[in-house]
């Protein structure tokens, strides 16, 4: 079944996220992808695959994918923040990462997550459902 997979990583970990996308891009070709702008931008080019581009984060864009999340409309998010870098919106980070939580959404927060979230049959496969909060 297709799902929307938002992709997302800060300045300084859009290398790790371009190259497991590659790793990645069968499966990822399989679904509806999104993603903040740059990060997206640049993986439209690397990989050339249809990815819808928000606006870039520290814009709005973690925003925008936190609404999806808020309206039921996405069903992963991988998202390689940076733990050694401030950034300028930080409360938007993890306003994002709390929604995940709220909304039982799998999150990938470095490769080896990612890479285990995407290779999992609770992810490839149909048996698996994830419980929705009824709130
Ligand atoms: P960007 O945003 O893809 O526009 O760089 C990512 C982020 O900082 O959340």
């Amino acid at each position: 079944m297709q799902k929307t997979i938002a992709l997302v990583a800060h300045d300084h970990k859009k290398p790790d996220l371009i190259k497991w996308s590659l790793v990645h891009k069968t499966e990822l070709s399989k679904h509806k992808l999104v993603a903040t702008g740059t990060t997206g931008g640049l993986l439209q080019k690397e990989l050339g695959l249809a990815i819808h581009c928000f606006k870039s984060g520290p814009l709005g864009g973690d925003q925008q994918i936190g609404a999806l999340i808020a309206e039921g409309k996405l069903d992963c998010l991988i998202f390689f923040w940076d733990p050694l870098n401030p950034a300028p919106h930080d409360p938007d980070v993890k306003a994002l990462l709390r929604l995940c939580s709220v909304w039982n959404v799998p999150v990938a927060c470095n490769v080896s997550t990612a890479d285990m979230l995407m290779t999992s049959t609770a992810f490839t496969g149909e048996e698996y459902q994830r419980e929705i909060p009824n709130l």
